[in-house]
């Protein structure tokens, strides 16, 4: 059925960079038998899933939406993949993405725009694009993306569904192709709560290949979805309102939080003061570990090699001009400078402080409130092309989601209405770090 609907709408969307078909097949087939033999599986048998061209699958190639690794093929399997094989789900294709995760719109890729499936003239949100999409128009069940600095929460939201940001180090990023290190983290889209409930059941734990896994027991997150919000604490953050909201998204945000009041929660305002400087920060960090992480790619040992070269410097930089794309190129450029001897401490080390303090706004609203919302995005949807040429506009995007990722927290973007247009709107829930439980509670009830 999956592949009926991704034949059906591919023209259209342009959501998978690669349909496995074949490798589905296989894969329903070994679930077939694995039935067949007595095992109870569990909740994920057979079900089909897209996966974001930024993981690594043994044996199908993983470009994460560059030329630069345009012929790459892992000789290795990613933990969460690893993982959902063991739980019966069928990879139906790789899913498209901002060149190496980095945009918010999707139209970074090197090969495809992908369309939103609500009105395919405007862009999914990125950079898990590709798997918001796939899983909004029904071409799988449920998805995995990345998010470094809101890339599965804003793409969710702009799609209408759910999906999830872990805190940070519960989810294995083995064989997730690195961008920036210290924010990186796996997380599911899904249709419902309950959904990208079972599904972080299934990535979530431990895992010795990934140094900065947690080790803590993963519980069976479906337990706490109940409905009674009684004497839940929760916060409202001042600063996510206001100036540059799009008035349809605070009504449909409001309109949230005045239903959770009615579910029983005791909802107040709670001010981040420092939470605006995080798109700042977060433009000297996510670039600095982006240009160490991307120095990798030399046309040696992944990928694209240019053909003619002229001697080994010739080689490297020619390929490097040639693979990366230039949102790619501006981002090494700014990490380069930022990191380079003379300006680390005014930019890199600063950056750094600064994002202490937002952690520290965070760790004071967790001592009055259980959990915080906020808009997850401050529009809607917006047309493809719109922000292509203003680089900052697009970085604004994610003035709500970026915090969360530097302070390591979890966050999930739940629809919560629509504007004008017709186009979905998303209700942002953060919780405290390891605190998913709190977050998939008040989202189910929400929901
Ligand atoms: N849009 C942000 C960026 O371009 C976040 C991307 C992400 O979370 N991968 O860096």
């Amino acid at each position: 059925q999956a592949l009926d609907q991704i034949q059906a709408l591919e023209p259209r969307l342009h959501s998978f960079l690669q349909v496995t078909t074949d490798h589905a097949l296989e894969q329903a087939r070994q679930v077939d038998a694995r039935i067949a033999a007595g095992e109870d599986i569990g909740l994920l048998a057979g079900i089909p899933i897209g996966i974001k061209d930024n993981l690594c699958t043994k044996g199908i190639p993983t470009t994460c939406a560059s030329r630069i690794l345009e012929n790459f093929v892992p000789p290795y399997e990613s933990t969460v993949t690893q993982k959902l094989a063991e739980a019966g789900a069928v990879t139906v294709g790789k899913t498209n993405l901002d060149e190496f995760a980095m945009g918010g719109s999707t139209e970074t890729s090197a090969f495809q725009l992908t369309a939103n499936p609500w009105d395919t003239s405007r862009v999914p949100g990125g950079s898990s694009g590709g798997s918001a999409a796939a899983v909004a128009a029904g071409e799988c069940t449920v998805s995995l993306g990345s998010d470094t600095g809101g890339s599965i929460r804003q793409p969710a939201s702009f799609c209408g569904i759910v999906g999830m940001k872990p805190t940070y180090g519960l989810v294995s990023r083995y064989g997730l192709v690195a961008f920036a290190s210290s924010l990186d983290q796996i997380g599911p889209f899904a249709r419902s709560v309950e959904d990208a409930a079972i599904l972080l059941g299934a990535i979530a734990g431990y895992d010795p290949q990934d140094s900065t896994s947690l080790k803590v027991d993963v519980p069976d997150y479906t337990q706490y979805l109940t409905t009674d919000l009684k004497g839940k604490k929760v916060g409202v953050i001042t600063e996510t309102f206001g100036e540059g909201l799009d008035p349809a998204v605070e009504k449909a945000v409001q309109g949230a939080i005045d239903q959770l009041k009615s579910l029983g929660a005791e909802v107040r305002e709670i001010s981040c003061p420092r939470f605006r400087y995080g798109i700042a920060a977060y433009y000297i960090i996510a670039p600095s570990e982006a240009s160490a992480n991307l120095a990798r790619y030399d046309g040696v040992k992944y990928g694209a090699r240019i053909p003619d070269a002229e001697n080994l410097m010739d080689m490297y930089t020619r390929t490097r001009a040639e693979g990366f794309g230039a949102e790619v190129k501006r981002r090494i450029m700014i990490g380069t400078y930022a990191l380079s001897a003379g300006y680390y401490d005014a930019y890199y080390l600063k950056a750094q402080k600064v994002r202490t303090l937002i952690k520290q706004d965070f760790e004071a609203a967790f001592e009055q409130v259980d959990v915080l919302v906020s808009p997850t995005a401050p529009s809607t949807a917006f047309k493809a092309g719109d922000k292509t040429t203003d680089p900052l506009s697009m970085y604004l995007i994610d003035l709500m989601t970026i915090p969360v990722n530097l302070a390591g927290l979890p966050g999930i973007s739940v629809p919560c209405g629509f504007d004008g247009q017709g186009l979905p709107i998303g209700l942002q829930i953060i919780g405290n770090v390891l605190r998913e439980d709190q977050v998939l509670q008040v989202a189910y009830a929400y929901e």
